[in-house]
């Protein structure tokens, strides 16, 4: 395909576009044709010019706070010109609680004020062109781990108390840990116990005591999810997928890309498709 054309467009009356001019350049320095609308457009007029232009998406900014009004009038101005196949992107100072509305108004994502020029690039790569390749949703929470000093000591209030099953146990050198999984519903609760000094388990215990180490979710394409959120600017543990337990593949975020919280991904081999 040729260059994606994007349009730029601020609905309202809100009189600064520094914000969308940046926007503008970045999605032209990921190879993209941009066209701007300039400042003071209203519905009809960003319809008309999505129309006129040919775009294949058009990224609304507001700063005004009436995105909840403009908004869902440029997609009514798109349906009155059978241009509805044209996806709407919304960005600007937007605060979560009205994401919930925009999408269902029939904005195809929303971009709030922390995120990443890049993050919306690849979006618009994704949404645009066949070529590449899709990252959907994590699918699942894959499990929950939880330091332990000792797992024997604890397994019997996970085991009796809550009344879950022993799946298996199983020690995962490279980690220095032995593993015991326990089943709930299409999750996991993984008991994590040091088996060496040099453990991160156990600097974890030894600086924070006993408690949740992290959070695992289940994703597809891990590879190609590693190297965008490098290139969105996201710090990783891993750049590089590992082998974790079970044979799936593993890497995980910095802390600092999610509050202090441990985020690992990981992608099982059923999930892998055939290779
Ligand atoms: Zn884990």
């Amino acid at each position: 395909m040729g260059k994606i054309r994007v349009l730029i467009a601020k609905p309202g009356l809100d009189g600064h576009d520094r914000g969308a001019l940046v926007i503008s350049q970045a999605l032209r320095d990921h190879g993209m044709e941009v066209i701007y609308t300039g400042l003071r457009q209203t519905p009809a007029q960003i319809a008309q010019a999505a129309v006129q232009e040919d775009v294949d998406v058009i990224g609304l900014s507001s700063l005004s706070g009436a995105h909840k009004s403009l908004f869902p009038k440029v997609i009514d101005a798109l349906a009155e010109r059978n241009a509805s196949d044209i996806p709407v992107v919304g960005g600007g100072v937007i605060p979560g609680e009205d994401i919930p509305f925009l999408l269902e108004k029939g904005i195809k994502k929303v971009f709030t004020s922390g995120s990443s020029t890049e993050a919306l690039a690849s979006y618009i790569k994704q949404l645009i062109d066949p070529k590449e390749k899709k990252l959907e949703s994590p699918t699942k929470i894959a499990h929950i781990g939880i330091a332990v000093n000792n797992i024997d000591e604890v397994l019997s209030f996970y085991t009796d108390s809550l009344g879950l099953k022993v799946e298996g146990v199983e020690e995962v050198s490279s980690e220095g840990v032995k593993v015991a999984f326990l089943k709930i519903g299409e999750s996991r609760i993984e008991l994590l116990e040091p088996i060496e000094e040099t453990s991160a388990i156990k600097r974890f215990l030894d600086r924070k005591g006993e408690g949740i180490h992290h959070i695992a979710l289940e994703v597809d394409e891990l590879e190609e999810r590693l190297s965008r959120l490098k290139s969105e600017g996201i710090p990783l543990i891993n750049e590089e997928p590992k082998t974790g337990a079970h044979n799936s593949q593993v890497a995980f975020l910095h802390p600092k890309a999610a509050n202090g919280v441990l985020f690992e991904l990981c992608q099982h081999q059923e999930n892998r498709g055939a290779e």
